[in-house]
């Protein structure tokens, strides 16, 4: 049994999930397929009826889905609520932006005519986590289906109740058959899906070791891919810096969503004159956090999404401890029942420790002192990852400058890690590659065709 509903703020198991048998998932392959045919001929309007009308399903339906997400994996129900609300925003933006997007293109080659067409490609397989369970599913059926694909999704494996929620929505709002299809399947029937002719395109949002699997078998089957892996985003705060506005964006950039944030704050990088009282006031907010039942509001701490995660987790402060980190607060599992972790800062990370390259898939925060701004930026961009990242100052022109030195996908001035609906979303190195939402997300699974005229 691979696909499971547990409430890891009490360990209720709230229901249990068959994985599909090969031939029915052969069989809504094949749906998928025949549901292209069409849909690649629909027009843009009747794509975004459907579209909008899913949207308006997760309004309407908000307080539910919500719930199911809190239940599964522990967020607490006021970001589960702006999640929902989010995902409604990004289906709007596709079903409105797409036609725009991708319209064709003229050129203006020395003799002749010349246009590039946008056209669908087919079914695309789709791999998604458990961080932002619906978010992430609208962030692919936004754009892919206004482009005239498919979708065959496989959600992961502890947040099934979601996984076949969003599929309802869109039955619901008039999504014919094979247009968006869920597959409660295993590792082995990933891969076979991918290895299948009739899947045209991969996208993969999950850790590094999850698209080294999944990028090397779309690439040896030639498919066209997207990774949008982990980060460990650097959040610089430079010498001018105003800490009374910081420290409130440091707690929300590293404890939203408990920490379990691709694009979240992980590495604190402070010039030496701010580092003392930055980490004292960094210290006392964290350590303010009250943990608690993510469906009360008043919880400012939620629990991790599993017991297996918790366990990672504490493993990887125990051994970056003994490699010689020190910790300022926290660094175990909080004393009751349920995934919690204490909010932990880790301070001393030598080069040498795992903790210096690794990423912390939760509310732990690394500490580096250095002595000024070029010494911030050589340590923002000593790291694997390359997803974001943040400068704080009170010169938002030193702070472009400094963002334009960091090696990463995004960057942000003066404001935390974040993703809107136009802007394209992702990252390089080992965060991935391929960028998602915004003009450019839509652009991924498409033949971009020239067609020349003598
Ligand atoms: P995974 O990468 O294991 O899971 C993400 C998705 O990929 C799930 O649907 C999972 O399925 C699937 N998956 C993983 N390996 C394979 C495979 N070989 N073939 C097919 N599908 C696969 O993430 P975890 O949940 O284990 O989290 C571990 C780490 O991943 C985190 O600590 C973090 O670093 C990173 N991560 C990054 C995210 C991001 O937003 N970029 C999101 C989630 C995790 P299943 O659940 O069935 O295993």
């Amino acid at each position: 049994m691979t696909y499971q509903s547990l409430n890891p703020f009490d360990g209720t198991i709230i229901e249990t999930f068959t994985d599909l048998s090969d031939s029915e998932v052969e069989a809504k392959l094949a749906a998928a397929q025949t549901c292209f045919e069409t849909w690649r001929h629909t027009s843009f309007a009747d794509r975004a009826v459907i579209l909008n009308r899913a949207a308006d399903l997760l309004d309407e339906r908000a307080d539910a889905l919500a719930r199911t997400m809190t239940l599964e994996m522990g967020k607490r129900i006021g970001e589960a609520r702006g999640e929902v609300a989010y995902s409604a925003q990004i289906l709007r933006y596709y079903a409105k932006n797409a036609e725009r997007f991708l319209a064709p293109v003229k050129l203006d080659p020395i003799v002749g005519a010349a246009h590039m067409e946008s056209s669908p490609i087919g079914v695309v397989f789709c791999v998604e986590p458990w961080n932002f369970p619906y978010y992430q599913l609208a962030r692919i059926a936004g754009p892919h289906l206004m482009a005239g694909n498919t979708l065959v999704v496989k959600h992961a494996a502890i947040v099934p109740g979601c996984a076949i929620a969003f599929e309802q929505l869109l039955r619901d709002a008039g999504a014919p058959v094979g247009l968006y299809t869920n597959l409660l399947i295993t590792h082995d029937q990933s891969n076979r899906i991918i290895d299948d002719p009739r899947i045209k395109g991969v996208a993969l949002t999950g850790s590094v070791a999850a698209g080294q699997s999944i990028a090397a078998r779309s690439g040896r089957n030639l498919k066209i891919s997207s990774m949008e892996l982990g980060g460990s985003d650097a959040f610089i705060v430079l010498d001018d810096a105003d800490l009374d506005h910081v420290i409130p964006w440091a707690v929300w950039g590293r404890m939203y969503n408990t920490g379990q944030t691709c694009c979240a704050a992980k590495r604190f990088i402070v010039v030496d004159s701010l580092a003392d009282a930055f980490l004292a006031k960094f210290k006392v907010a964290l350590e303010a956090l009250k943990a608690g039942d993510p469906l009360d509001p008043a919880t400012t701490l939620g629990p991790l999404s599993s017991e297996a995660a918790l366990v990672q987790l504490v493993e990887q402060v125990d051994t970056a401890v003994a490699a010689g980190a020190t910790v300022v607060t926290g660094g175990t599992r909080i004393d009751r029942a349920g995934a919690f972790m204490q909010p932990t800062i880790l301070t001393d990370i030598a080069p040498g420790n795992p903790a210096f390259r690794d990423e912390f898939f939760g509310p732990v925060a690394s500490f580096f002192r250095v002595k000024d701004e070029d010494a911030a930026v050589a340590l923002a961009n000593d790291s694997d990852f390359g997803l974001g990242g943040s400068v704080w100052t009170a010169d938002a022109a030193r702070g472009a400058r400094v963002a334009s030195r960091v090696d990463t996908g995004m960057m942000f001035i003066n404001n935390i890690d974040w993703t809107d609906a136009e802007l394209p979303f992702g990252g390089i190195n080992n965060s991935g590659y391929g960028r998602e939402l915004g003009d450019m997300g839509i652009q991924q699974f498409v033949n971009k065709k020239l067609v020349r005229t003598a």
